[in-house]
């Protein structure tokens, strides 16, 4: 342990251990892997110029030796930038309908011939106007249903609306179209295949796991539908010599229990389709998932397994030539290797809810998230924030509920994560606490989340501590730089 004297020698950071190593980190996001020895002359003190990891520990503000606050303050402002340049993600929820029976729907769809399921032109006109009240100097219209396709008017009628506005509001404007792509038709290229507007559907994996997760209503494979039109979405995009930085289309990946078997066929599926990345996620417990968790649930030690044999899939065939990049491990490593924050609306503190992202529901209610919306759907309005018609911009982001969000999700006061050595790489969710702890603040350090992240973090870690020829590091620095445009953690249909 520190002796008293070593203890003034150390500026302020947060420790943990690792395989039995000593892991350091910062409010900076900087971190440092000190093997025994190197802990043992840290507890004693002796860490000092002439030591051989003085240099890079002071460098990285963890001694108060040389100790430059002005870098240190000017990184912090730098992540942290994210928190404060107003909210920048609004969700349009343009239908409840839809042809899918997934196994885990959070949305709580509706059948394609459901009447009064579609958000209006009136309150789609609305909800534009309002999101561009943000002072946020970028605006991503996210559409998410139900599939937004079943109402493709009112997508297309945003997009054109939100880029007229935008002649005089002067923002940043993006469009990411959530879709199971079950209804896309030629014609909708004219206007889905422009730069500011980007593709995200959903991959399960081989078709016979996806179609299972997935089922198609009325019958035929989903898993068809879907890797046909990637297909056709790469052939148009290559057909018009497009910048592939720029347009391609990417996939999210939702692992139930019969995903967990099959990390390597899933991780095949994504190179065979030639996708750009591909996102794991695991179940929240929600919505229908919630009622089919005794079937298609795990732990999070069963998720962090297969995480892990999908990650090292991906790797092995990036070392053999293929280009593929695991998503959330991409997140997490921005923030490890980099100076920056990609400010991740669900990994960062405070989280994104009413000051990051707002979700609009058909009728014209505004919800702190999309989760907070699917709560709503299924009996419990506790995230509604206000309403398009009736609310001006300073009542939502605002309100009571969206200060409770920040205060709920903020790790530097939050038991259990304020003195954990991940927290600057991490985050937590007030609507997931809600949904399973019945309490915003939740029992953050104990979540199944909790063992999800920080497996995560630790198994990232480990790759990068047994990576002696720098191979991993090198595709993990890859993954982090020039990425394509990341679609939001909400995209999935
Ligand atoms: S959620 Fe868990 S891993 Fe993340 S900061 Fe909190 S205690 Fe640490
Ligand atoms: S409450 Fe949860 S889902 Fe909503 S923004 Fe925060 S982390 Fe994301």
């Amino acid at each position: 342990m520190f002796t008293p004297a070593a203890i003034e020698k150390l500026a302020p950071l947060s420790f943990g251990t690792l395989d039995g190593d000593l892991l350091l980190s910062n409010d900076a996001g900087h971190w440092a892997r000190l093997s025994s020895a190197d802990t043992a002359d840290l507890f004693a003190g002796t860490i000092t110029p002439g030591h051989p990891r003085f240099a890079a520990l002071a460098a990285r503000g963890f001694l108060r030796e040389g100790l430059d606050t002005d870098a240190l303050a000017a990184r912090i402002r730098h992540r942290t930038a994210p928190l404060f340049q107003g909210t920048n993600l609004h969700i349009l929820v343009v239908t409840l309908r839809c042809d899918h029976a997934c196994r885990y729907c959070h949305a709580s769809r509706l059948p394609l011939d459901a009447a009064g399921a579609d958000m209006s032109i009136d309150t789609a006109r609305q909800s534009v106007d309002l999101a561009f009240q943000t002072r946020s100097p970028n605006v991503n219209i996210e559409f998410q249903g139900g599939e937004p396709l079943a109402n493709a008017e009112v997508v297309r009628f945003v997009i054109e609306y939100a880029r007229e506005c935008n002649r005089f509001h002067k923002k940043e404007l993006r469009f990411s179209l959530v879709t199971n792509l079950t209804r896309m038709q030629e014609a909708y290229f004219e206007w889905l295949v422009a730069p500011d507007v980007a593709v995200c559907t959903s991959l399960d994996g081989p078709a016979d796991l996806h179609d299972a997760n997935r089922r198609l209503l009325g019958g035929g494979s989903a898993f068809a539908a879907v890797s046909g039109w990637l297909r056709r979405f790469r052939e148009v995009y290559a057909e018009r010599a497009l910048d592939p930085g720029l347009f391609h289309v990417e996939a999210l990946m939702t692992t139930t229990r019969a995903s967990l078997r099959r990390a390597q066929e899933i991780v095949d599926t994504y190179l065979a389709l030639g996708l750009p990345a591909l996102h794991l996620r695991p179940l929240n417990r929600y919505g229908f998932a919630a009622a089919a968790w005794a079937r298609i649930g795990y732990t999070g030690e069963e998720y962090l397994r297969f995480y892990f044999e999908a990650l090292n899939a991906v790797i092995v065939a990036n070392a053999a030539g293929g280009d593929l990049r695991e998503q959330t491990a991409a997140v997490y490593l921005t923030k490890l290797l980099t100076p920056d924050d990609p400010g991740h609306m669900d990994l960062r503190s405070p989280c994104g809810a009413g000051i990051g992202q707002l979700a609009y529901d058909i009728d014209g209610k505004v919800y702190t998230c999309d989760e907070g919306r699917m709560l709503a759907r299924t009996g419990d309005a506790t995230f509604n924030v206000g309403h398009v018609e009736t609310n001006r911009w300073s009542d939502v982001v605002s309100h009571p509920t969206v200060r409770a969000m920040a205060a709920a999700s903020l790790l530097e006061t939050l038991p259990g994560c304020r003195d954990c050595v991940y927290r600057p790489f991490c985050g937590v969710c007030p609507v997931q606490s809600w949904a399973t702890d019945g309490d915003l603040f939740g029992h953050a350090g104990r979540s199944t989340r909790c063992v999800i992240q920080r497996g995560q973090l630790e198994g990232l870690l480990r790759l990068l501590h047994d990576d002696a020829a720098g191979t991993t590091e090198r595709l993990f620095k890859r993954w982090t730089v020039n990425r394509p445009r990341v679609p939001p953690p909400a995209c999935a249909t």
